[in-house]
This record gives C-alpha cells, structure tokens and sequence, in this order.
C-alpha cells in the first residue's frame, strides 16, 4: 500500500512523561506505517522549553497561526515541586495558557462515546460537547470585605474624568462585595470561536446565561452571540441544517440531561468550569476526553483532555508496566490529521483518521482495552491490556480495515 501523502505541514508538539512515551508510540505503529507524516515539529517537553527560555512555546504557537492545524501533546504545568525535579531556570508558564493566549481562542471538550463505557446519564447517545468561555466574570473579579454599614458603589471614571455611578448596596452590617468585569473583544471572539467550530462539526449550538435576572452583564452576552450570529453565521447554520439556540442557564441544565447529545454547548466562565466536570465525570473518563483549541481566525489545536500521567510514568521508568488509555491522545491526531485533510482538500487523509478512530472504538468495543476502562466497562471479562499491547490491538484492527 501507497503512504499517504500530506501537502501541508501539521504542527506537532510533543510533550512529557507517560504522553511522551505513548506519543512516540502513536506515531511508531499508527502512523508512520500508514502516512508520509509531514509535521513541523516543536518539542514543547520541560526540558526543552527550559533550555529555549520557553520560546519553543511561542514558536510553536507562531507556527500554528502559520498553518492553521495543530497538535499538542500533554506537558507538565510546573509548580515548586517540579523546580527541583526539572532544575528549571523559572517557573515556566502553562504552556496551554501561553498558546490560548496568542491564539485567542476557546477550547471545545467533548467525550469519546462508545458502547461498554455508559454515561450515567442513560439517555444520552451522543457526545455533548463543551466550550467554556475563558476570560473574566468571577475569575478576575475584585472583591471586599464590607465590615460594617456604609455605602458600596460601582464607579466608572471615563477618560475625560467624568463619573457614572450604580448604587451597590446600602450596608447596614458587615458583608461583601464583588467587582466582576468582562470585554466585548472576548465575548466575540468566543462567539466566533463557537459559530465556527460548530460549522466545522456540524452540530447545533447552545448557549445560555441568566439574562433575565442580569439585565446588562449576561444581557450583553446574549446581544452580542445574537448580532454576531444574525450578521455572520444564520445563513451558513441554514446551509448546513443546523441551529443556534439560546436560552437560560437553568433551562438549559434541565434539558441538558433529557437531551441525547450531539451539540456544543456553550458556557460563560463559571457555568463552563462546573459544567465541564459534571459533563466528563458523566461521560465516563477523563483518558477519553478530548479538547481542542479553536480560534476566531479559524486555526485549531488539538489535544487530549488529560495531563501527563505522572503517575504512571514513574512505574515506566522503573520497568514495571503500564496500562495506558491511548485513545484520547490518538483522537488528538485524528482530529488534526481530519482538520489537515478539510483544508487541504485531501481526503484520503481525512478517511484515515475516520478509520483510525474507528479502530479506536472497534478495539475498546470487542473487550480489549486498558485498565482505567476495564474498571468501568459494562462489558462482560474484559482483556486488560498494556500500554504498547492496546496500541498493537488497535493497529491489528486498522489493518483489517484499510
Ligand atoms: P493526569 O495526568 O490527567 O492524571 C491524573 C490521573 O488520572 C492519573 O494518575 C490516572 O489515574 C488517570 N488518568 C489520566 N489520564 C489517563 C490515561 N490516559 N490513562 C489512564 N489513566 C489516566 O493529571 P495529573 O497527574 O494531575 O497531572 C500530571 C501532569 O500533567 C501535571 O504536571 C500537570 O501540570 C499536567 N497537565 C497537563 C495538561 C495538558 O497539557 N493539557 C492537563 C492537565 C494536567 P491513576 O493514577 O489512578 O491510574
Ligand atoms: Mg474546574
């Protein structure tokens, strides 16, 4: 069999600990074999961004604007502990945080859904999908202690100096009190980023807020959702039959859970916060969650939901073995790789991520799988795989197909 060809290069970035060894291991047995991997590649392990004074960081970010498609593996965010571990010159910024940043862009999470490993929630079928807005609200809020009667205001002193004032609250006792601000040129760019990804997955969008109790803060989200919506997205959403609906936060989190799935549902900063952790811990598993960076200008990172799997790392290193969830960070690939093949208009590239995927859920779905979903599976006598074994089952299972 002929590889693959790719036109255009993908932006790999390659990463720490238990990620590391199974990226190497994707590739090795899943892709090469199968693809003239043409990636731009950018080492954003510890040791590498310590070395480049965190610049491979920026570089690789600069690259993805160049591109358009992306993707990241895990990478450790370093605290005190890892200064030591890594005797790092500083303690380097998330480097999750520094591409969001020079990307603007919103990240979608959604759950890989197979059957075997049930959501709780029994009626829902397909993923449900999470974009939480990650600027502002209560996440950049000034707060006080109020300790005894007075008068709270909002003051806003425009630059010609004059004053415009609200009323917080009359104190008559102690309190408190909370200052929480957010900017146009965000909620935009969260707009477009949802309207965009949507499009992209064809899948109807949801957003809510408490508008009806907050008449200009959450008001303002939902105005600005809707005019971007009215004037850039309605007639490409009619094209490609699917709706934008918005409503508020409690009505949505009814019907959230009487819903079947298959819709982004977007969140204000803390709604996504909440929201997300229920939607994964009900879905199953965190090792087959997957995220992905979208940004307005339509560039896209891809990633897996989860960290570096320290834990399993250190028995790595001691040669003992491991038993891995691979999935989250092969569908990580699959998504960039389906991504490259749309723009590029190569579509043999775009079906092979779809089989890829599909050997993914074959392999969990025939009973072999790792020990995270052996724990969970409604599957009856599981066969608990190690890491590399689980990855050489998935291989088996492409190979039959292709
Ligand atoms: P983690 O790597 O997500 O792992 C937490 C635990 O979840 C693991 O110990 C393991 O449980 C289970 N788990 C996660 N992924 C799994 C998989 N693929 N297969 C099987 N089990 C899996 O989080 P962490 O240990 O808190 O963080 C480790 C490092 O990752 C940190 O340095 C953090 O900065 C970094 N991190 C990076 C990202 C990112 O790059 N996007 C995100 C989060 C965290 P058991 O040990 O019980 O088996
Ligand atoms: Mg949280």
């Amino acid at each position: 069999m002929d590889k693959i060809k790719m036109t255009t290069p993908l932006v790999e970035m390659d990463g720490d600990e238990m990620t590391r060894i199974l990226w190497k291991m994707i590739k090795d047995e899943l892709l090469l074999p199968f693809i003239d991997l043409n990636t731009e590649y950018y080492d954003l392990g510890l040791e590498h961004r310590n070395e480049t004074d965190d610049q491979v960081t920026v570089d690789s970010a600069n690259a993805t604007k160049k591109y358009g498609v992306a993707v990241k593996c895990a990478t450790i965010t370093p605290n005190a502990a890892r200064m030591t571990e890594y005797n790092l010159k500083e303690m380097w910024k998330s480097p999750n945080g520094t591409i969001r940043a020079m990307l603007d862009g919103t990240v979608f999470r959604a759950p890989i859904v197979v059957k075997g490993i049930e959501p709780c929630v029994k009626n829902w079928k397909k993923p449900i999908t999470i974009a939480r807005h990650a600027y502002g609200d209560v996440y950049k809020a000034s707060e006080m202690k109020i300790p005894g009667p007075g008068k709270c205001e909002l003051v806003y002193t425009a630059e010609d100096g004059t004053e415009t004032r609200e009323l917080i609250h009359n104190f008559t006792g102690a309190g408190v009190v909370q200052g929480q601000h957010n900017l146009n040129d965000s909620i935009e760019s969260f707009a477009r980023s949802c309207f965009s990804y949507a499009l992209s997955t064809r899948q109807d969008l949801w957003f809510a807020t408490k508008d009806t109790i907050s008449k200009k803060y959450d008001h303002t989200f939902k105005d600005i959702f809707q005019e971007i919506f009215d004037a850039e997205y309605k007639e490409k959403f009619e094209e490609a039959g699917i709706t934008y609906f918005y409503t508020l936060i409690d009505d949505a989190v009814a019907r959230v859970m009487k819903a079947e799935g298959g819709f982004i549902w977007a969140c204000k900063n803390y709604d996504g916060d909440v929201m997300s952790d229920m939607v994964s811990s009900a879905f199953g598993s965190l090792a087959m969650m997957t995220s992905v960076l979208v940004s307005p200008a339509g560039y896209y990172e891809y990633e897996a939901a989860h960290g570096t799997v320290q834990r399993h790392y250190y028995k790595h290193l001691k040669g003992e073995e491991t038993s891995t969830n691979s999935v989250a960070t092969i569908f990580a690939w699959t998504g960039a790789l389906r991504k490259r093949g749309e723009l590029d208009g190569n579509q043999e590239l775009s079906t092979f991520a779809d089989k890829l995927e599909k050997a993914c859920v074959d392999t969990i779905e025939s009973g072999k799988m790792t020990k995270d979903l052996a724990l969970i599976t409604t599957i009856e006598n599981p066969t608990v795989l190690n890491s590399e074994d689980f990855i050489k089952a998935i291989r088996a299972t492409l190979e039959k197909m292709l």
